[in-house]
């Protein structure tokens, strides 16, 4: 008997495997069910047009056996078989060379990924396999035949006995080295698990011997053998809905998605047309710990027809739904698609538009019709709602804008945008907002004065990211953003606005002493528009707001290069202070000057900024209570 070489390409791939280093070599098994239940769907289909198979659903199955003694593990299927030339042309190439194209353009280092993320079908039994043995017989043919390789140096290919039609494959385990066990495969419980994981929905029981062990006699524990089904066949997905309970779903969930606590939510839809898929997807109630840590991977599990063919598929969702857990089993998708494939495939992303509509629609339900879950949900997640807009720089914004909250001056309470506007008074223009570390401090400062006064409703700030949100936004249903700490605020009269201009002509001089007295570390020094009792407050002209500094200069890339927003030093014209200054600069502008450097650093430090001398700020206070007492 001559041994044959393997085809070039083959020849590679199955290189690739031997010499993997990949840790999921597991996945072999669900390569070989898959053929093995491919093989079976062909005949299966046969025997409903050809009555002369004589076979119905019932009689299909595949079995698994494990021998420990011989270190072999047989996968045997009563399929359509392979007859002479087919065993020749399937396994001596490869029949689908997809994943090896992507191989090419790639380094070594990918090798890994697209072994374990799509698998390479029959040639990954060599991931755990020092000899593979194929026994065939196609259907409707008297002769039966055995292949059979060590690995690369070729394989060779025999007549050789066989009952029935069908395909077998016996594995002989490669020995166990220092970094892989491979004798696991021979454990019954291994082998179980194995295929509740990746092969729980094929549509054809999955058959083994599994040794129960009782106990009646601690001494004599009695064994028997029970030939049992591992898989349930019937995924929860291909259920119809009125079929199943919350329950049902909830449980699925939390054995699925490793999760301890119910989800709020759970998505299941059939659809059919452009793209035919089912998906059921879930919104979880908490964070993972690694949410917003670069080790959180987003994805959807993709199955085609009920085979699991992609642990995380990310392209499926959008980053600002990434919290969305689930699955998607689509029989548009061929099972050995590989990555790049899938991030060109038309079907895919038709999938993941119309996941992301549902996944919105159901949150706005949930806004709807249960406020305290969804309260629970933007708490978990609504961070990432925002990052989702800030990110996109404002793409994303139709999507989102209608699932963000924000803590409001209004009742203390979480409000969406569509609530404040709809309370916004007739003569209000804009929507305010005010930024700080936490609600207390925003509601303290003397910024938020007038708009309070006015009785405009507030949004409170508290996230680093909400501000440049509302910036990227720009504006909700036409009304735009405006900050407390805006220049103008466009709240006062015309008879206001006359009266501070006149003021602010009055004592120009002054304020521009004061402003050169700081030393460039105000571009102004205005009279306020806002404050109504208290004395100073600072206010920012550009485009980047005290707060944006505050948080763009507590970044780590930003340690160098600071970031300054460009400040305005406000003072209240009807403050007594204000008299005070006005006397000093024509009677003392020594004193005036350290005045100015005082109310510098008070306003400083009612915005949370760090004032640069404070042991020389102490000081002068203290000089004016000695001057004063
Ligand atoms: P793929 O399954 O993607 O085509 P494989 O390398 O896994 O690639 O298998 C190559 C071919 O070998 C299959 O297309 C099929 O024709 C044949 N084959 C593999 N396993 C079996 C089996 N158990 N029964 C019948 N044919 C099989």
């Amino acid at each position: 008997m001559q041994t044959k070489e393997f085809k070039a390409e083959s020849k590679r791939l199955l290189d690739m495997m031997i010499n993997s280093i990949y840790t999921h070599k597991e996945i072999f098994l669900r390569e070989l069910i898959s053929n093995a239940s491919d093989a079976i769907d062909k005949l299966y289909f046969k025997s409903l047009t050809d009555t002369s198979v004589g076979m119905s659903k019932g009689d299909f199955a595949i079995d698994l056996k494990l021998d420990k003694e011989n270190r072999t593990i047989t996968i045997s299927d009563n399929g359509i078989g392979m007859n002479e030339q087919e065993l020749e042309d399937n396994l001596g190439t490869i029949a689908n060379s997809g994943s090896l194209a992507f191989k090419k353009d790639n380094d070594l280092g990918e090798d890994v990924d697209i072994i374990g993320q799509f698998g390479v079908g029959f040639y990954s039994a060599f991931m755990v396999a020092k000899l593979v043995t194929v026994r065939t017989k196609a259907y409707g043919s008297d002769k039966a035949f055995k292949w059979e390789s060590e690995g690369v140096d070729g394989y060779t290919i025999e007549e050789c006995e066989k009952d029935g039609c069908g395909t077998e494959i016996v594995i002989t385990l490669k020995d166990d080295t220092e970094d892989e066990n491979y004798s696991r495969y021979l454990e019954q419980w291994e082998i179980q698990s194995l295929v509740k994981k990746y092969s729980d929905y094929i549509r054809f029981p999955i058959r083994m011997d599994v040794e129960h062990t009782h106990y009646h006699d601690a001494d004599d524990p009695e064994v028997h053998v029970e030939n049992e089904v591992l898989n349930s066949m019937v995924p929860i997905w291909k259920k119809n809905k009125n079929e199943l309970t919350e329950e049902d779903y909830n449980n699925f969930y939390i054995e699925k998605f490793n999760d301890y606590e119910a989800p709020l939510a759970y998505i299941h839809s059939k659809n059919e047309g452009v793209a035919t898929y089912d998906s059921l997807l879930y919104i979880p109630a908490r964070t993972p710990f690694d949410y917003y840590s670069k080790d959180y991977e987003k994805g959807l599990q993709l199955y085609s027809s009920g085979v699991l063919i992609m642990e995380k598929c990310a392209d499926l969702l959008p980053d600002h739904f990434s919290f969305v857990k689930g699955l998607v089993d689509s029989e548009d998708l061929s099972l050995n698609i590989s990555r790049e494939m899938l991030q060109h495939d038309r079907q895919l992303k038709i999938i993941a538009k119309n996941l992301e509509k549902s996944i919105k629609n159901e949150l706005l339900k949930m806004l709807k019709n249960n406020r305290e879950k969804y309260e629970k949900f933007f708490s978990a997640f609504g961070l990432q709602l925002k990052f989702g807009i800030y990110q996109s720089y404002g793409a994303a914004k139709d999507t989102l804008e209608d699932l963000l909250m924000f803590t409001s001056s209004f009742e203390g309470k979480k409000v969406t945008l569509e609530e404040y506007i709809s309370r916004m008074k007739d003569d209000q223009k804009y929507i305010y907002y005010a930024c700080g570390p936490s609600v207390a401090k925003i509601e303290q400062l003397p910024q938020t004065e007038l708009v309070r006064d006015k009785g405009y409703e507030i949004l409170y700030c508290t996230d680093d990211v909400d501000e440049f949100v509302l910036k990227v936004m720009i504006n909700y249903k036409e009304k735009q953003f405006k900050s407390v700490s805006d220049k103008d605020l466009e709240l006062e009269t015309d008879e206001e606005k006359a009266e501070l201009t006149k003021q602010a002509e009055d004592s120009k001089e002054m304020l521009e002493f004061i402003c050169s007295a700081l030393d460039g570390k105000v571009k102004e020094v205005r009279l306020s528009k806002r404050l109504k009792t208290h004395p100073v407050c600072l206010s920012s002209d550009g485009q980047v707001s005290i707060e944006m500094e505050k948080v763009l200069n507590s970044m780590p890339q930003n340690a160098e290069n600071h970031v300054n927003a460009e400040k305005a030093l406000e003072i209240n014209a009807s403050h007594p202070v204000f008299e005070t200054l006005k006397k000093l600069y024509v009677s003392d502008k020594d004193k005036l000057k350290k005045y100015s450097g005082l109310l510098y650093s008070q306003a400083l430090l009612i915005e949370g900024l760090s004032i640069d001398d404070p042991a020389g700020f102490s000081d002068m206070i203290c000089e004016l209570m000695a001057e004063i007492g």
